[in-house]
């Protein structure tokens, strides 16, 4: 273990920088992004509906999902884990998020 050099650790300021929520690299606004809420996701990332299968995309609105929290150098986030989208909400209870609100 070295010391005397200024080490990088994780910021307050680093948790906040926009992360992919599927593979939680940072996302640069610049790229080609879906936003889901808090979620942001690159392009290829973007996340399927649980149900039928239709990709995530931007300005989708009324889609829901279930996520475990993780812990994280700042603290936590929640990271999500099944989506499910609008219609599929909507026509097909049996696969509704069981144990929600
Ligand atoms: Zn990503
Ligand atoms: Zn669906």
């Amino acid at each position: 273990m070295r010391n005397g050099r200024t080490q990088t650790l994780p910021t307050l300021l680093d948790g906040l920088d926009p992360r992919c929520a599927t593979c939680w690299e940072a996302v640069d606004h610049a790229e080609a992004l879906v936003s889901f809420g808090d979620l942001l996701f690159h392009f290829g990332c973007a996340p399927g509906c649980r149900s039928c299968g239709r990709v995530l995309g931007p300005g989708e609105a009324g889609w829901r999902f279930v996520g475990e929290v993780v812990s994280e150098p700042w603290g936590w986030s929640l990271r999500p884990t099944k989506f499910w989208c609008r219609q599929c909400l909507e026509g097909a209870p049996r696969d509704r998020p069981s144990g929600g609100e």
